[in-house]
């Protein structure tokens, strides 16, 4: 498989904004050499050859409701060729349509740059600003944006080829822009156009600027055909194309077992349990138009997310690894799906997070990770003891990360929020069975009464692998008790997140929560005074100066004055959640057995899984990270529309991954 690039930053885009002698300004790429867009008239150049190119009117116009129409894009630029379309889709698609764009970008622009640019087009101005709003750090990877409630956005940044080599979707028309082949001939390479062809629905068409021969060559050998239309302006041609039938990838050559379920149809999902994972799961679907029933035997947010208080916290491998790639990209979709979500605050605060290196060994770690990384500081940043005491507004004896844009949630409030949201029904109920039927599934409930449906999905934590067809994957309980403490007007204010051996959160409505306890195989929620006690203990290592201002300010820190939750997380064995389809191991024992003896057989059989049947569990303590990516994943999955992450991520998630491992090590 491609390998996924380093958790790094990416250069961004060195624009000039020079003016020409008819006192036009348009961007200029100085790493190019090359416009942006035509200063004559960008917009019209945009419509003809990659609107009118594609036949985008027309087809938008006859585009039925279910999965979303797909436009593919090589060079993110200016977002000016998406956002047209966008206005295009809105002028012409039933209101029931929806739309997907994914576009690649190798040299992202700033936040500013892009704002300055697209304000050339007024009447684009209110789609710009949604644009800019959701505008992500400039790090290589996925990110979803929602422009609004029917048009996604996925921006893949990183190299074209690259990008669209680890995309799992398929488009139905392809934007192939990037500067002009004569200075950009790297991003023009036969894999960028089999990446294109191998991502292509059969009968997707594209558009170019260039006639240029490496671009016929290129398509051509890909299996596009082309043909050569009347440009605009400048150009006086332009290419237009087809492909009749792409390649398909029914199996994943190195890992057939995660090949991806067949499709079936879906109007009525049901999700098991109301913590974030299933409340977010069906904020997800719901979002699509599905019709979503969620199911809790207690109130949202009861369980492990219900929490007065959480915090937005990760932990990177100072390697790069999988999980951190994952946990990475969870935490930035978060953050721009919480901003979306709920721009005022009410529910989440993104007062800025602190790591603090409590050993020496955690501080070389810090160092080598930074070394490691080179993300943006707007994301993540290396501080000294004296930066992070100004951070946190008391006194830090230790160095540590920062990361500025997390912060703290409200999950309990969270969770009923979205169990509460726009197609969400919320039923209470224990379901105890869950059984195939000819359509779909049946749940059983503890009170008799039964629900049948299209889909299922389960994400009721500790207790996600008691149904018959999630038996066997491993699950292990996490018990974690807070703390909380009331505050007397006038105590120390703490301003971000501080997390050393636990964490403190800035107080809430004047009471202080800190935390948690982490005990292995303990699934006991009472309260218990040791628990207290070491919370306390925690908080009074990370934070002395602080425990000493709270106590001059007559906080008792005395485990019996402290008010506190316990709950039970779940995790799985190697820490990263489980999220995708749900395997039917039986099937997989039998289909992969060879590989007991030999580890490096690839037996051509596609992973067979329970169909319909989804499982979005294991977050441990780390749910709000990657709960909600989990969620848009398994729908982007459910309803046939691009994936939010690179499909090596996808596998690396599969539910069936640690079946394969036991069987590989002839467990
Ligand atoms: N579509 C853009 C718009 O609507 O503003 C204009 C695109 S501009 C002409 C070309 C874009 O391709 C630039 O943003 C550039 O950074 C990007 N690019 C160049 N080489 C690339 C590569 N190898 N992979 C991805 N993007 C690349």
């Amino acid at each position: 498989p491609p390998t996924l690039p380093p958790l790094a930053g990416l250069e961004t885009a060195k624009l000039d904004w020079s003016t020409n002698d008819l006192g036009e300004t348009a961007p200029l790429s100085a790493q190019f050499d090359d416009v942006y867009f035509s200063r004559q008239d960008g917009r019209t150049e945009t419509e003809h050859v990659f609107l009118a190119g594609n036949d985008l009117s027309n087809r938008f116009a006859s585009w039925p409701a279910g999965r979303p129409f797909v436009i593919g894009e090589t060079g993110f630029g200016t977002g000016l060729n998406m956002l047209c379309a966008w206005a295009c889709f809105d002028a012409h698609a039933p209101s029931a349509a929806r739309l997907h764009l994914v576009s690649t970008e190798r040299y992202p622009l700033s936040r500013e740059d892009i704002e300055r640019a697209l304000s050339a087009w007024p009447t684009l101005a209110s789609r710009a600003e949604r644009l800019v709003r959701q505008w992500p750090q400039p790090v290589a990877g996925v990110h979803r944006l929602w422009l609004d409630e029917r048009v996604t956005l996925d921006l893949h940044f990183g190299d074209a080829a690259e990008r669209l080599q680890l995309l799992e979707g398929e488009v139905d028309a392809w934007f192939l822009d990037g500067f002009a082949p004569s200075k950009n001939p790297d991003m023009w390479r036969p894999e960028l156009f089999a990446a294109m062809a191998s991502r292509s629905r059969p009968g997707a068409t594209f558009a170019t600027f260039t006639c240029a021969g490496i671009v016929k060559r290129g398509l051509a050998e890909a299996g596009f055909t082309w043909r050569k239309v009347p440009g605009v302006g400048r150009k006086r041609e332009i290419l237009t194309g087809h492909i009749a039938e792409p390649p398909t990838l029914a199996l994943r050559g190195s890992s057939p077992w995660f090949t991806p379920p067949p499709r079936r149809a879906a109007r009525h999902v049901a999700v098991i349990g109301a913590g974030i994972a299933g409340t977010s799961m069906a904020r997800s679907l719901a979002r699509r138009g599905l019709r979503v029933t969620l199911l809790d035997r207690e109130a949202p947010g009861a369980g492990g997310s219900g929490n007065r208080q959480g915090v937005l916290y990760i932990k990177l491998a100072a390697d790069p690894n999988d999980h951190s790639r994952f946990y990475l990209a969870g935490l930035q979709h978060t953050l721009r799906w919480l901003q979306h979500l709920d721009p005022g605050h009410e529910l989440w605060s993104p007062c800025g997070l602190l790591q603090l290196a409590m050993t020496d060994r955690e501080a070389r770690r810090q160092v080598r990770f930074l070394a490691a990384h080179r993300l943006p500081q707007a994301l993540l940043a290396g501080v000294d003891a004296d930066t992070a005491t100004q951070q946190a507004g008391v006194e830090l004896d230790h160095s540590g990360l920062s990361y500025p844009a997390a912060g703290w949630v409200r999950p309990g409030a969270l969770c009923q929020f979205l169990a509460s949201g726009p197609g969400v029904d919320f039923r209470r109920g224990e379901v105890t069975a869950l059984d195939v039927t000819q359509a779909g599934w049946k749940l059983s409930l503890a009170d008799g009464e039964a629900l049948e449906v299209d889909q299922v999905v389960i994400a009721n934590a500790d207790t996600a692998n008691r149904f018959a067809p999630t038996h066997g994957l491993t699950l292990q309980v996490i018990r974690g008790q807070i703390s909380q403490l009331t505050l007397p007007e006038g105590a120390p204010a703490l301003y971000r997140v501080v997390c050393g051996g636990g964490y403190v959160t800035p107080a809430l409505d004047g009471v202080l929560t800190f935390g948690a306890t982490f005990l292995p195989n303990d699934a006991g929620t009472a309260i218990r005074e040791d628990d207290h006690a070491a919370n306390l203990a925690e908080l009074e290592k990370g934070l002395p100066a602080f425990t000493r201002a709270l106590r001059e300010a007559g906080v008792s820190l005395d485990p019996a004055s402290c008010q506190g939750r316990a709950s039970v997380r779940a995790a799985s064995p190697d820490k990263s959640p489980y999220a995708g389809p749900v395997p039917d191991v039986a099937a997989w024992r039998k289909d992969y057995a060879v590989l007991a003896k030999d580890a490096t057989l690839r037996p051509a059989v596609a992973g067979r899984h329970h169909p319909g049947l989804w499982i979005s569990a294991a977050h441990g303590a780390r749910g709000m990270a990657s709960a909600p990516l989990c969620a848009e994943l398994i729908a982007s999955r459910i309803c046939d529309e691009p994936l939010p992450l690179e499909w090596p991520l996808v596998d690396h998630l599969h539910p069936g991954r640690r079946v394969l491992r036991d069987l590989a090590r002839g467990k």
